[in-house]
Formats: structure tokens, C-alpha cells, sequence
């Protein structure tokens, strides 16, 4: 799911980042990818437009545009934008109630409900230690209230004995005191589905819902259906108060469209995502970790919130003058390395951009770590500012001092100059690429 909107915006943010000055015309061709991306991944109109007017506004202003890291910062804002999008916080469920808590599934049928039933009272009953009964209101079809007490079996759930004939609130009414006498903590309604969204399925379940007054009402769709699964959601939103919703097959190949659209156009949030046919195959639905997965580029943006509180405006401005000229010393290294310290080490840094995972299992190899960023410090507080300023002047004598003053070897030494070295070349190649409008190009 979301591969391919996945590819076409990190080829778009691709773009962006490796640049060093962004100009709005920039930003608005960019925005305009994005826009064909969003709605090639199915998702409503609507949606699409606000998203991409709000995210362009933020985006062309003259603190992003004038910015260290433009490019960065307009990932961000398309981060933060596409968060909001998903829902913003993870929504739990709501069960703080009198026991016991009703919860009720509604959907189509197909959508994967009693599936998700199943899995709903398997996450109470083990993540949450809760007693749980399931019963089925399906009277259509006798096979469905056989289905749930099977999945209840295999679980370890239990499910409401079938008495034939009963009509859908009956059932509910029985369920509750069944309930009530044995004292569970969720009783979980299992409603009927249908083909297709009919009157009598919605009176249906408004009489249920009055019967039950449950805590949670929620309507599982599949989100292989895409656009339909959106309009399946609003109708029924207007007839049955809902409190989330449950997007099943998330494990499939969809577009992705039906997750973006779903909390805009019902104003409910997603709880759960389904994973998968097995009954382990839920997960909370968090919509900055998908937000991240849709962007496909790690944690970029708790780095640049990082390197922003990190990076000083001014010591990014003297080491853009330093490079301007061409020159990058030991003194310069040792900011860097500090700063790499301060933004959480070596490990935090890789753990959050892509492609310094290369970079970083490169420098393990050559047994770099993050004390070793403590060491190289020691090193070269134990060089005279002439030597840090002209590294070329540290012969093997200098070294020995140098490594005795720090506690260190020579070995060690050479490491820190060799660095230096590969720093120093790596310094003028961003500078070609544009100067330090470039820290960012060195995190792209
Ligand atoms: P209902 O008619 O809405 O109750 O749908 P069911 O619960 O019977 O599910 C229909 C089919 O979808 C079953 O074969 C389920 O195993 C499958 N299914 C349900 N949820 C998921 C999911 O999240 N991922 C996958 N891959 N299959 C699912």
C-alpha cells in the first residue's frame, strides 16, 4: 500500500532537496506533482485541493524560501500537512464506561467485520486483560453467527449462544444482560451487512444503536474499494452516529486514496488498521508513522526539527564563509563532530536519514562510533591552534604528542586527519553544488 504514491512524491521531494536556494515558482511546479500524485492514489477531489492550497500558502513564505534548508522545510510542511490529513493523534478506543462497554461494527458485507470483530476482542482480551463477549446480529445469514462463534473458539473468546428466529435487537437486548449477568467488561455487536447500502439496513442499525447505546460505533470498510469505500463511509455517517472507522486489506495493493480521504470526508477518525487475514492482523492506526511511510524518507523531519534547535544560525554562517574560500580545518571538523553529538550521535542520525545508513555502516567498518566522536574531540583539543588551523603541519613527532596529550594512539590521530581529509573533499564538492545553502545537502 502506498508504494507508488510513495515513489512519485519522494521523486518530487528528491528534486527539491537537492537544491540550495527554492524559488516559488519551485515550489508551486512541485506542488503541482504532487497534486497529480495524490489524486492518481484515488484520493477525493476535495481533499486534494485543500491539501495541496494549504500546503503551497506554508510553503512559498519567505521563512521557508530564505531558510538554511528549504527543500527540507517544505518536506516538513507536506509531513505536518499530510498528518493532519490521516487524523493527527492516534485515536484509541473509548471504552470508559458503565461495563459493560458496547461496541458496534457496522458495515458492508465483504468489508472484513467480523474479521475485525474477532481481532478487536482478541487485542482487549490480551493487551488489555478484558472479558469480552462477540455476539452476531447477522439473521440473514445463519452462517455469519456460525462464522464469529468459530473465530471466538480459536481466540478464546466468547460468543452469544444462537437462538434461531431472533430479530437483530432482540438479540442485542440479550447480548447486553448476558452480559451484564457475567459480569464482561465489551460486549462487541456484530451487525449484518449488505451488498450494497439500502433503508433497511440503516433503520436496522439505528435500532440496534437506540437498543445498545454503544460506547463505540465503528464502520469497517475495505480500502481496496478506494473512492467507493469513501462514499460507503459518508452515507454512513449521515445515518448512524459513528466513532471511527476501521480500514481493512491495508495489507493489499491500494492506491492508498481511501485512508487519505476517509478522516476529511467523515470527520472520524481511522482507529485501526486490518494487516492481514490472521486475527493478530490489527494495528492502531498512527498517522504520523504512515504520514512517514507515504514520504518514504525516514524521520526527516524530527531532523530538521532537531537540527534547527542544534545547528546556530551563526556558526552556519561563518562555515558558509570558510567554504566560500575554500577552507575547512580541524577547528571546523570539530564543530561538525559536535553538532553530529548534540543531534543525538552517530546512531540517532543514521537511524533517521536513509542514505546515511550506508555512510554510517561505512564508518563502523572503519570502527567509528559515538565514542569515538568523544576520542576524535580529545584529539584535536590536544593540537595547537596552528596545527588544527594547517593539519598538513602535523608530522609523526606531533602525532606522538598528540596522542599522549589525549590519552589516545597514533593510530587514532590519523583517523581524525584522514577524516579531515574526506570532509575537506566532500566540502568542495557541496560547494560547487551551491555552497551552504548545503548543510542540507549534506542530509539529503
Ligand atoms: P464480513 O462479511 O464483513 O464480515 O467480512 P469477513 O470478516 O467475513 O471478511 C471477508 C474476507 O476478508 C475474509 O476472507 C477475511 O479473512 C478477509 N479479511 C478481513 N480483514 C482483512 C485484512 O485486514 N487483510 C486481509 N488480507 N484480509 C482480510
Amino acid at each position: 500500500m502506498f508504494d507508488s504514491l510513495s515513489n512519485r512524491l519522494g521523486d518530487v521531494f528528491g528534486k527539491l532537496r537537492g537544491r540550495g536556494a527554492l524559488t516559488e515558482a519551485d515550489v508551486r511546479a512541485a506542488m503541482r506533482e504532487v497534486r497529480i500524485a495524490l489524486l492518481e492514489a484515488d484520493v477525493a477531489l476535495p481533499v486534494v485541493r485543500s491539501f495541496v492550497d494549504q500546503v503551497t500558502e506554508l510553503a512559498i513564505g519567505q521563512n521557508v524560501l530564505r531558510s538554511v534548508t528549504p527543500g527540507q522545510q517544505v518536506v516538513k510542511i507536506v509531513s505536518d500537512a499530510l498528518t493532519e490529513m490521516l487524523g493527527s493523534e492516534t485515536a484509541e478506543l473509548d471504552l470508559n464506561v458503565t461495563p459493560p462497554a458496547v461496541i458496534m461494527m457496522v458495515g458492508l458485507q465483504g468489508s472484513g467485520k467480523t474479521t475485525t470483530t474477532a481481532k478487536i476482542a482478541k487485542r482487549l482480551k490480551d493487551k488489555e486483560r478484558k472479558k469480552v463477549l462477540m455476539a452476531s446480529l447477522d439473521v440473514n445469514r445463519p452462517a455469519a453467527q456460525e462464522q464469529l462463534a468459530v473465530l471466538g473458539q480459536q481466540i478464546d473468546v466468547a460468543t452469544l449462544p444462537i437462538i434461531a428466529g431472533q430479530q437483530p435487537v432482540e438479540i442485542a437486548q440479550r447480548a447486553m444482560q448476558a452480559a451484564k449477568l457475567q459480569g464482561f467488561d465489551v460486549l462487541i455487536l456484530d451487525t449484518a451487512g449488505r451488498l450494497h447500502v439500502d433503508q433497511q439496513l440503516m433503520d436496522e442499525m439505528q435500532a440496534v444503536s437506540r437498543a445498545a447505546n454503544p460506547a463505540e460505533t465503528l464502520l469497517v470498510v475495505d480500502s481496496l474499494t478506494g473512492q467507493d469505500a469513501v462514499q460507503v463511509a459518508q452515507r454512513f455517517t449521515d445515518q448512524v452516529p459513528l466513532t471511527g472507522v476501521v480500514l481493512t486489506r491495508m495489507d493489499g495493493d491500494a492506491r492508498g486514496g481511501a485512508a487519505l480521504s476517509m478522516r476529511a470526508v467523515t470527520g472520524k477518525p481511522i482507529k485501526f488498521a486490518g494487516t492481514g487475514e490472521k486475527l493478530d492482523g490489527l494495528e492502531l492506526f498512527q498517522p504520523s508513522r504512515i504520514a512517514g511511510r507515504i514520504l518514504g524518507m525516514g524521520d526527516v523531519v524530527s531532523l530538521v526539527e532537531r537540527a534547527a534547535e542544534t545547528i546556530q544560525a551563526e556558526e552556519a554562517e561563518a562555515m558558509a564563509k570558510k567554504m566560500a574560500k575554500g577552507q575547512f580545518d580541524l577547528d571546523d571538523l570539530r564543530t561538525q563532530l559536535n553538532q553530529m553529538r548534540r543531534m543525538g550521535g552517530l546512531g540517532a542520525l543514521a537511524a533517521m536519514i536513509p542514505g546515511l545508513k550506508k555512510a554510517q555502516a561505512a564508518m563502523a567498518q572503519s570502527g567509528a562510533d559515538d565514542k569515538m566522536l568523544v576520542h576524535f574531540d580529545a584529539i584535536m583539543g590536544s593540537m595547537t591552534p596552528k596545527e588544527r588551523a594547517k593539519p598538513e603541519i602535523i608530522n609523526a613527532k606531533r602525532k606522538i604528542r598528540i596522542a599522549n596529550g589525549s590519552g589516545t594512539s597514533v593510530q587514532q590521530v590519523n583517523k581524525v586527519l584522514k577524516m579531515h581529509q574526506e570532509m575537506s573533499t566532500a566540502m568542495k564538492r557541496i560547494r560547487k553544488m551551491g555552497g551552504l545553502k548545503g548543510l542540507g545537502a549534506l542530509f539529503g
